[in-house]
């Protein structure tokens, strides 16, 4: 039988990124923006459903258009909010990789989560969400701007 799986998004779906999204306004100042996420808050109704999860032995992926470069940061991020690494499996953007979210979410999706039997996404993104209806994946919209 295939593995039951949950996909998890980063940004906006377990961590709160508006205190930096100034960085993003007007020049846009990706250092920063990037820099300053291990001050996150988490998004703890979204933790919540994470554990609940793997209570019910689901494989928790974490699938963020976050590069790679910034994959030390988001474990201990995710560590200091009790998602140990032998929790999940996580798929970042490669370095130097500048595809858009959707084509690189669907990619990685096609190409590395086919093993799974994914039961569900949690999403904040309008055009993602989209993504994961057209695969026939439940989504719980994730977005805090409702
Ligand atoms: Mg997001």
């Amino acid at each position: 039988m295939t593995e039951k799986a949950v996909i998890f998004d980063l940004d906006g779906t377990l961590s709160d990124r508006r205190h930096r999204l100034h960085y993003l306004e007007g020049q846009k100042d990706w250092k920063n923006f990037f820099e300053q996420m291990y001050l996150d808050p988490p998004i703890k109704e979204t933790f919540k459903k994470l554990f609940r999860h793997y209570h019910n032995n689901h494989k928790i992926i974490i699938l963020t258009g976050r590069p790679e470069e910034f994959r030390d940061t988001t474990i201990n991020w995710l560590k200091e909010n009790n998602v140990e690494t032998h929790m999940y499996k996580m798929f970042m953007r490669e370095s130097k990789n500048y595809e858009s979210d959707i084509s690189l979410k669907r990619r990685i999706f096609e190409t590395k989560l086919n093993r799974y039997s994914v039961i569900k996404a949690y999403e904040d993104n309008a055009d993602l969400i989209k993504l994961w209806n057209e695969k026939n994946i439940e989504v719980e919209d994730c977005s805090l701007d409702l």
